[in-house]
């Protein structure tokens, strides 16, 4: 492994080598393989960024498509980015939306909040990131909510086109509604590039290609490979292939431990326990999708004993 370029800031430690986690295969819905990248073995999270799947892109034969049926989630955001096809999101608020390419569906699912995902039945080809983002102590039990952002800051510099889907990059700030500094980049370069952008020292920051593949301290990283830069750093060089899009994702280290099981996440086991336990139950707390036809997933069994 290389060791960062960039000068170590007095105080701190300096930038840590680029840690490799390649993501692994996981099945989203009916039979939809994706690629997960967060959380794995070596990485829980970047910042508040718990969770990241990369789906697609795949091409359906005629009749199939992405179905994910009504499921819960609590303390945290899903936030979806849609690349290819359209998606109907619909949710236990009444919200019924479809996401189309260049868009951000952002849930929150505080307290809790149910939803179903559904390819339209035009949609032959599906590539997206979902990625979820962990809430704060003081937020993780707020009220349920759904924004659509059909509009978010783009821009070309460098060769590059670049897609801010949340926080703030280069004197953009995001519509995205967040509830700790954080920070998604989506990043496409139809030629070879050098792209140089500055970085928070304050953040944690992860780059994972989506397709083709990026140039990192002299090290390649190819599609569903996640480059892990760590804290300390104030700026990243990428050299991008031709026809190459990448995710950049930042935030500020989260201090607390989570616990992330199923679709929850929570600050205790006993707060996952009752969760599942109202989802069994059919609790108000988790209520019905409007339109969902009753597609209602069942939780697996809770790994720990429940007394
Ligand atoms: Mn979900």
């Amino acid at each position: 492994t290389m060791t960062a370029s960039f000068p170590d800031t007095p105080g701190n430690t300096g930038p840590t080598a680029v840690e490799r986690i390649t993501a692994r295969a996981a099945e989203l819905g009916e039979g939809l393989m994706i690629h997960r990248a967060l959380p794995t073995r070596q990485l829980r999270m970047v910042g508040a960024w718990c969770f990241l799947d990369h789906i697609g892109p795949v091409t359906f034969s005629a009749g199939q498509g992405m179905h994910v049926g009504a499921h819960p989630h609590t303390c945290l955001q899903t936030l979806t980015w849609m690349i290819e096809g359209e998606i109907l999101h619909r949710d236990s608020l009444g919200s019924e939306h479809v996401i189309r390419p260049g868009q951000v569906n952002l849930m929150t699912a505080g307290h809790g909040i149910v939803h179903t995902e559904d390819s339209l039945p035009g949609t032959r080809r599906i590539h997206a990131a979902q990625l979820w983002i962990a809430l704060p102590p003081r937020f993780a039990d707020c009220a349920p909510a759904f924004d659509h952002y059909a509009e978010l800051p783009l821009w070309t510099e460098q060769g590059c086109t670049l897609t801010l889907l949340a926080g703030q990059h280069a004197g953009y700030t995001a519509p995205t509604r967040l509830y700790s500094p954080l920070v998604g980049l989506d990043i496409t370069s139809p030629q070879a590039s050098t792209l140089t952008l500055p970085l928070h020292p304050a953040f944690e920051y992860g780059i994972l290609p989506l397709e083709g593949s990026v140039g990192i301290d002299a090290e390649r990283f190819g599609p569903d490979e996640l480059a892990y830069l760590g804290l300390h750093r104030n700026g990243i060089s990428l050299e991008l292939s031709p026809g190459s899009r990448i995710l950049l994702l930042g935030g500020e280290p989260m201090n607390e431990t989570i616990v992330m099981w199923w679709n929850f996440v929570d600050f205790s086991r006993q707060a996952i326990v009752q969760s599942q336990q109202a989802w069994e139950s059919n609790a108000p707390r988790f209520g019905p999708v409007a339109g969902g036809e009753g597609r209602r997933i069942a939780s697996p069994p809770l790994p720990w004993a429940s007394r």
